[in-house]
């Protein structure tokens, strides 16, 4: 009976991903295995942060405004489907929290799974939402006015809505649990992690200059032409950034908890 649920849940989840062209093919096999593991291993209350996770991410990456399609143009080197190393950045940590959950019967791995999922969304809303804001972003490194829709800006509407975000996770997990301070940790957790993931996208994240327009960019070409490296780490690109924010958001987590 588990595994029919599992993978009919699974399934529908699936299938929305792929109606709403969100997912690249792979990534839409690997997010269905993933979905089918997490369900499987954590019960319902797992499988609905993550679907949370994927229908607020879904439902923010629509909100189109002509300002924030060319914003978004210009610097990122990704278009809006989600492709495979993303999908693993975001979804293998807490995957891999699940596992441990299953060999040591310790329930504090679930916290950390909610954990997880909190920072998810409180990174993709704050990314999604935050590009929103009429008011030119921070660097959170040099407190700078910066570019919008670099990684490592932050703005206030951004970080509101990464502290909203966690609340819906943390209270997905409080329903099913009715543990507070696990609930207070989660929102906690969730929200730090979006600023963990700024920070190393400030300090690490691969930046580049367009040589015609100046523009900093996060794209490899510019104005069809090649950019230069200006700062940052090749191998450092947002899902490299991501999966590390999360392993210490869960870290981060799990100390708090023991
Ligand atoms: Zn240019």
């Amino acid at each position: 009976m588990k595994i029919i649920i599992t993978i009919t849940l699974s399934f529908l989840l699936a299938s929305l991903a792929y109606v709403k062209k969100a997912l690249t093919p792979w990534a839409l096999i690997v997010a269905f295995l993933f979905s089918c593991l997490i369900t499987y291993l954590g019960g319902i209350s797992c499988f609905l942060m993550l679907a949370t996770v994927f229908l607020l991410t879904l439902i923010a990456g629509k909100i189109k405004t002509k300002e924030r399609n060319a914003k978004i143009k210009s610097l990122h080197s990704k278009g809006s489907q989600k492709n495979l190393a993303s999908i693993i950045a975001n979804v293998a940590p807490g995957a891999g929290c699940l596992i441990i959950y299953k060999l040591t019967q310790n329930n504090l791995f679930l916290v950390v799974y909610a954990s997880l999922m909190a920072e998810a969304i409180s990174d993709s809303l704050a990314s999604d939402i935050g590009i929103l804001s009429s008011k030119k972003p921070l660097n959170i490194l040099t407190l700078k006015r910066s570019t919008p829709g670099l990684s490592g800006n932050i703005s206030l509407l951004g970080v509101i809505a990464s502290f909203f975000g966690s609340l819906i996770i943390a209270l997905i997990y409080y329903i099913f649990n009715l543990n507070f301070p696990y609930f207070l940790i989660i929102t906690f957790c969730g929200t730090l992690g979006n600023f963990i993931d700024s920070f190393l996208g400030a300090l690490l994240q691969v930046k580049y200059e367009c040589p015609k327009c100046h523009i900093i960019t996060e794209k490899e070409e510019h104005c069809n032409c090649k950019t230069n490296l200006v700062q940052g780490l090749k191998i450092f690109n947002n899902d490299v950034v991501n999966i590390t924010s999360n392993i210490i958001t869960g870290f981060i987590c799990y100390l708090l908890i023991i």
